[in-house]
C-alpha cells in the first residue's frame, strides 16, 4: 500500500482539512507556502495521467471547497500536480498541491533553459 493510501486509511496520521466519500485533503508535511494542502482521491491513481474525467470533475469541486475552507478561495491560490519523473513527482498517488496565503512567486520550474528546446 502506498504512503497516501495509508494516510487515507489513517494508518499514517495526517492533519485533515476536508474529507468526502471520494476525496481527502490534508496539510503538507513540508509546506512551501503559508497554506499548503494536498488534495487526493481516496482511490489509488498513480498520477494525473490516470484519473478518469468524471472523477476529475468531482475532484475540481472538492478542491474549490478546500480552498474555501482554508480561506484562500478569494485571495487566490495555485494548484499543482507533479506528474512522473520530469514533473518531479515523488509520491506515486495522484495529489494536487493547493498553495496560497501569500503572493506566490513564479518561474522556478527547471534548471534547463527553455531556449534549448524550442
Ligand atoms: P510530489 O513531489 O508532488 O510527489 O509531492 C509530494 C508531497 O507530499 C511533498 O510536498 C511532501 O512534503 C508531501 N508529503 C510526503 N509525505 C507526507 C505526509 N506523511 N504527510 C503530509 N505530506 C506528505
Amino acid at each position: 500500500m502506498c504512503i497516501f493510501c495509508k494516510i487515507v486509511t489513517k494508518e499514517i496520521p495526517s492533519n485533515a482539512v476536508a474529507e468526502s466519500e471520494e476525496f481527502y485533503a490534508f496539510h503538507d508535511i513540508n509546506p512551501k507556502a503559508p497554506i499548503h494542502v494536498l488534495a487526493i482521491p481516496k482511490a489509488h491513481y498513480q498520477s494525473f495521467n490516470d484519473i478518469p474525467g468524471d472523477v476529475m470533475g468531482r475532484m475540481a469541486t472538492f478542491i474549490q471547497e478546500v480552498a474555501k475552507t482554508v480561506g484562500i478561495k478569494e485571495s487566490g491560490y495555485r494548484i499543482i500536480s507533479n506528474i512522473g519523473e520530469n514533473g518531479g513527482q515523488e509520491v506515486g498517488h495522484l495529489h494536487f498541491h493547493i498553495l496560497g496565503g501569500a503572493k506566490l512567486s513564479w518561474g522556478h520550474f527547471a534548471d534547463a533553459d527553455p531556449n534549448d528546446f524550442f
